[in-house]
């Protein structure tokens, strides 16, 4: 067994995907196989290689014992083949993941393995909540205990005698559906019924819930709810419980529970929904624009081999800077290709795209409209100039023509496709005809284009969305397909859309 492979039990965290530590981020990237649970976020696995084999062995509870049998097994058979193995579990793999037993099989079989601790539900789900587990001067003692009963045992397995008035703040994990129980066993045992208790329910996820109540009110609060409360769920019980009042932050943000529909191009959406989320909206991506590398990159390479006869480089997006230092890259070449052009970006994100590889834009116009951006070269001297124009296949002819008519010669080449994406997410579809996407939000015309006709004969479902664009362009492509756009960025960037929005809630 000269080459086998290794084991890592890493907490994937509670929902969140931020919560996974680095060291966790780390093994999943060195990873050949991901071995994951239910309740694992699926851009965690996106740290993993694309070639990584991932497995899904979310447990049924029913079949349970032989399910971790299963999984023990599959362990041990992946390293032994040599490959390295990421176990990647909800929370903290050590606290009621079956971790421990996934370890005393690995070191039976004599495969190394590492533990990567995770953050642990038992907490997290409290501090999303604005519960600190323990606080100066009202708890400082906190037990974690599992509110599942044995099913086997006709008397309750649940020995809370000793705990229940043992530490200040108890928090049970698999105890919703046991509550009554739990619940009778701390009175019984002394808890006093003024006890403050919170439920958690997909705590730090976007669909996060909280309850609260008194051990004495929490069970007929929970009974009078119309939605069911269920897993999962953690039960904090304790004199902490009392200062969400104070301490919220998670639930109360100005977007949250708001379901925020982004179209836009993959590689460009993380931006966005990552201003959203962190405003508490619940961002879901729908790819309406895929970019490609031109059909036929020869044009592409041909002026970027006479590069010296241009006197301007006009980039219009960062995928027109990507697909040109794609190309560079191809002929054994780097940003000192540049060197003597004079490059114009069109947006912050654009110039930001350029810096990032080495460049530093001679000219960022103020306003992205063409007639600006024309204007501006115009009064840097591009009459009886050479520009060249990387761009897409597909955009108008519009500032060509402003160039050509300021006096420059253009070429104009293709160094990236847009080519619109093939389906929608049925599950988004549904949740379009449910009316339960809030806002859908437009960074181009492409997105709008391309949105509609992936919804078909389903596009009446916008009617019941709020639509938010980026700038009077895309409002105006909007408009043209028959939409009521009701928010519109002042700045035409993802940080003005994204004020623009929340000035429209604040409203
Ligand atoms: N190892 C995990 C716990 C696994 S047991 C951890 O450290 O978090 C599964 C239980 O964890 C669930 O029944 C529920 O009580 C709790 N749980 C897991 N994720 C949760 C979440 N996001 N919010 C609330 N409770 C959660």
């Amino acid at each position: 067994m000269s080459n086998v492979g290794k084991v890592y039990l890493v907490g994937g965290g509670p929902g969140d995907p931020g919560l996974i530590t680095v060291k966790g981020t780390e093994a999943l990237r060195a990873a050949d196989v991901v071995v994951y649970d239910r309740l694992i976020d699926p851009r965690l696995l996106s740290y993993a290689p694309p070639r990584a084999e991932r497995i899904y062995v979310g447990k049924q509870s029913a079949r349970h014992t032989l399910r971790q049998e299963e999984i023990n097994a599959l362990l041990v058979e992946r390293a032994q083949a040599g490959q390295t193995v990421v176990r990647l579990k909800g929370g903290d793999p050590f606290v009621f993941g079956r971790g421990g037993e996934e370890a005393e099989t690995l070191r039976e079989a004599g495969i190394p393995f590492e533990v990567v601790p995770g953050v642990t539900s038992a907490i997290a789900a409290a501090t999303y909540a604005g519960i600190p587990v323990t606080h100066r001067g009202v708890t400082s003692s906190l037990a974690v205990i599992t509110g599942h009963e044995d099913p086997t045992k006709e008397a309750s397995s649940l020995h809370l005698e000793g705990l229940a008035t043992a530490a200040g703040t108890l928090v049970f994990l698999m105890g919703v559906e046991n509550l009554p129980t739990l619940v009778g066993e701390l009175l019984r045992h002394g808890r006093s019924p003024q006890t403050p208790v919170a439920l958690v329910r997909w705590g730090t996820w976007p669909q996060q819930e909280t309850v609260t109540g008194t051990l004495g009110d929490i069970v007929d609060t929970l009974a009078a709810r119309e939605q069911p409360f269920g897993a999962p769920a953690v039960i904090v019980v304790g004199e902490v419980v009392a200062l969400r009042e104070r301490l919220r932050w998670f639930d109360n943000r100005p977007l949250w529970g708001k379901r925020v529909l982004i179209t836009r191009s993959r590689d460009q959406a993380g931006r966005l929904a990552h201003l959203l989320a962190e405003q508490g909206a619940d961002p879901i991506e729908v790819p309406a624009i895929a970019i490609a590398p031109p059909d036929d990159p020869g044009p592409l390479d041909d002026a970027l081999g006479r590069i010296r006869e241009y006197t301007w480089v006009v980039f219009t997006s960062v995928n027109g800077v990507a697909g040109v230092f794609a190309r560079l890259e191809a002929q054994g070449r780097d940003a000192r290709a540049l060197a003597g052009v004079r490059v114009c970006a069109i947006g912050p994100a654009t110039a930001a795209s350029l810096r990032e590889r080495g460049i530093r834009p001679d000219f960022v116009p103020d306003a992205f409209l063409t007639r600006e951006v024309a204007k501006g070269l115009a009064d840097l001297g591009v009459a009886g100039k050479r520009v060249l124009l990387p761009r897409t296949d597909i955009v108008g002819e519009d500032l060509a023509g402003a160039l050509y008519e300021a006096g420059a010669a253009v070429d104009q080449v293709v160094a990236y496709r847009t080519l619109p994406a093939q389906e929608i997410d049925p599950e988004v579809r549904e949740q379009l005809r449910a009316g339960a996407i809030d806002l859908v939000t437009f960074t181009s015309s492409s997105t709008v284009r391309n949105l509609v006709s992936l919804l078909g004969d389903d596009r009446a479902v916008l009617e019941r969305c709020t639509i938010a664009s980026i700038g009077p362009i895309t409002t105006r492509t909007a408009h043209e397909l028959g939409l009521r756009v009701e928010i519109e960025a002042q700045e035409h960037t993802v940080p003005g859309l994204m004020r623009a929005i929340l000035e429209h809630v604040a409203r």
